[in-house]
């Protein structure tokens, strides 16, 4: 007769299950390509040196732990806003971006489509019909209807552009659309530069909002302007668009949850009111964002030195996983004749390879060779480094075979 004997058992998270079966398996070659968080070579977590001095700086500078204001420190929504817009963004100039700092990037979506529920038009976002797991459930929690286009295309293991089109034109004129800015998850395929500006512009004509997700700045490329070429497009052609920031990655603060979320305003006054319905919404949900992480980001954020730093540390996480595909795709195609094109895990980017394994190949991968990745194929190419890669294409190719 418990208060609670009808609550229903619910279903496993589908990436920390995978991580719970790697913990359990005993043998010393096992491999778990699940979670998205960067290792080194060495297989290891890695904290950015540009993070380790911030932390020295921060402790020596010796804060008190008094509570941040509502929408977070100042001095890191700031800087956030300016590494994703562009310091001469016009927007940002003038003084019209409303923002706030956010429990990471998981937090500015929760903040974003809350907001989107109380105030857009329409009840509903358009999500890729292959996205992060979690964007379907956010968008739900928020009491928001989740709608599909088109991205994914099966033969080529990469991005439908003429049926996202054909979509995007479909939807009705002033849909929300959600778009992953660089590094697409899981699919590791983002549009081309000519692309982005060519959706823009059937955006414009749809009179669509675009609706920014920005968990990877930097790791598709190595470049922070490269990866935010998107959102920085669709500003300069006069979109109000929102965005949602992490710095879990790019920094490798993922357990301090840093973020952001932002919203282009049409003039100062509409960003006073945006700004405080951020505020009316985020008071009872969490009161304040936690101080710490936000006060590593900006450290580093403001600091020209580690800001140099810190752009260097991306670059070499970007191009170590870049040398991984490389690695692999040699490895899958030439070495060991994998039936198949392989080609797309080198041309895809950022943490992700959809690696077009089916689940059952999935399942033979966990079962002979304590390799573990989620049923939809999907690898984190950070978890691959010189020691286990050769052992992961040569088990591949035989679960293919
Ligand atoms: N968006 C996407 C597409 C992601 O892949 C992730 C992390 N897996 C996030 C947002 C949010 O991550 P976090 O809350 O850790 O910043």
């Amino acid at each position: 007769n418990s208060v609670w004997a009808k609550v229903p058992l619910g279903p496993r998270d589908a990436i920390l299950g995978v991580t719970e079966a790697f913990k359990a398996d005993k043998n010393p070659k096992k491999i778990n390509l699940g979670v998205g968080a960067y290792r080194d070579d060495k297989g290891k977590p890695y904290v950015l040196p540009s993070v380790q001095k911030a932390e020295q700086q921060i402790a020596k500078a010796g804060h008190d732990k008094e509570y941040l204001p509502i929408t977070g420190l100042p001095e890191f929504v700031n800087a956030a806003i300016k590494l994703a817009y562009g310091e001469d963004s016009k927007p940002l100039k003038e003084g019209r971006i409303a923002a706030t700092q956010t429990i990471s990037g998981t937090g500015a979506l929760r903040i974003g489509l809350d907001f989107m529920a109380r105030f857009f038009p329409h009840k509903s976002i358009y999500l890729p019909d292959k996205t992060w797991a979690n964007h379907a459930a956010i968008v739900k929690d928020c009491g928001l209807e989740v709608k599909h286009y088109k991205y994914y295309d099966p033969e080529t293991v990469g991005v439908a552009f003429e049926g996202f089109k054909a979509d995007v034109k479909a939807a009705p004129n002033g849909s929300a659309f959600l778009l992953h800015a660089a590094a697409f998850n899981p699919l590791g395929t983002d549009l081309t530069k000519e692309q982005w500006v060519e959706l823009c512009q059937i955006f414009k004509e749809k009179n669509h909002f675009a609706f920014f997700d920005m968990a990877y700045q930097g790791f598709a490329s190595g470049i922070f302007e490269d990866d935010a070429f998107p959102v920085r497009h669709f500003v300069e052609q006069g979109f109000p668009i929102a965005l949602c920031q992490s710095f879990a990655k790019n920094m490798g603060l993922y357990g301090e949850r840093v973020g952001a979320f932002s919203l282009v305003c049409a003039d100062k006054e509409e960003k006073a009111r945006v700004d405080s319905q951020l505020k009316i919404l985020i008071r009872p949900m969490y009161s304040n964002p936690p101080v710490h992480g936000a006060r590593l980001a900006a450290q580093i954020l403001n600091s020209p030195e580690l800001y140099k730093d810190w752009k260097v540390e991306v670059k070499g996480m970007a191009d170590r996983i870049i040398s991984m595909r490389e690695a692999l795709y040699d490895l899958l195609q030439n070495k060991y004749k994998t039936p198949g094109d392989w080609s797309h895990v080198k041309k895809q980017i950022g943490m992700f390879s959809y690696t077009g394994l089916k689940p059952e190949q999935v399942d033979a991968l966990a079962t002979h060779a304590s390799i573990y990745l989620t049923r939809d194929g999907r690898i984190s190419m950070a978890a691959l480094n010189s020691s286990n890669l050769e052992y992961f294409a040569e088990n591949v190719s035989k679960a293919v075979k």
